[in-house]
């Protein structure tokens, strides 16, 4: 059985539709355009078999209404009122599969960057939107430190194999800032040298591991000494617990 490929296509400055392909079908994760999936799809002879959403923000959902007009297939989302184009409301627990590639996928509640984020988990892939990013994580637009770390903590319980497709190319500014969190943490000098390679050529990043993100990414090491002591410094006071740390540093990131 020929495995799924899995193909980025780009769209806006840095978003990835995810396009997860097989059999000559595809099934797109947040085409937040329409043009760049179209394109692709007909290049390849390609027949659209699903979409995927994440989250309700329009570079994640801009271009399912165009793709439905192409063709009419089932759009698995949140229970959000917000994604009218959804056919199929997903909720944490749920299972269901995308029988054109063969694929069960499992939904994850991760509420913080908007309140009704999820994620879909199968066949040790992940697809987390704009929650965890290699070696970062979203902005709190609807969600707390708490529902963040939570939601990180729920992933980071995943295998460490889990392939991590997260929804922008962030992962050199991400590791930047890593550097500054944690910087005695000597993961982070060799990521950075291996991305900025990868971006000097165009490549992308992604994706990552969970194995990676927890020996790397600072918003999932909240509890480390290194972290802990350079966001207690930023505080200017001693942090004692991890949803703290993960507060300071969300906020010294959004600042960087
Ligand atoms: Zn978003």
């Amino acid at each position: 059985m020929p495995a799924i490929e899995i193909f980025p296509i780009r769209a806006f400055n840095d978003n990835y539709v995810w396009t997860l392909i097989k059999d000559g079908y595809a099934v797109v994760v947040d085409p937040g355009e329409a043009a760049p999936v179209l394109k692709f799809l007909a290049e390849r002879k390609l027949t659209l078999a699903a979409i995927l959403n994440t989250h309700h923000h329009a570079d994640h959902v801009g271009g399912n209404e165009d793709l439905l007009r192409h063709r009419t297939v089932p759009v698995y989302g949140p229970d959000d009122d917000r994604i009218a184009s959804v056919t199929q409301r997903v909720h944490e627990g749920d299972r269901f599969t995308l029988e054109e590639i063969g694929l069960e996928l499992s939904v994850l509640e991760i509420p913080a960057h908007t309140r009704s984020h999820i994620a879909f988990f199968g066949d040790d892939l992940l697809f987390c939107g704009d929650t965890l990013f290699a070696c970062g994580c979203g902005r709190l637009f609807e969600g707390t430190p708490r529902q963040m770390y939570d939601a990180l903590a729920k992933l980071a319980a995943l295998p460490d194999r889990t392939q991590v497709y997260c929804g922008h190319e962030y992962t050199l500014s991400n590791i930047r800032f890593a550097r500054a969190a944690e910087p005695d943490n000597p993961l982070l000098a060799v990521w950075e040298l291996e991305a900025a390679a990868q971006r000097d050529r165009d490549e992308v990043t992604l994706p990552s591991t969970i194995g990676r993100e927890k020996s790397a990414n600072p918003f999932m090491r909240c509890d480390q000494a290194g972290v802990i002591a350079s966001a207690s410094k930023r505080a200017g006071r001693a942090l004692g617990d991890p949803v703290s740390v993960l507060t300071e540093i969300r906020d010294w990131k959004n600042n960087f």
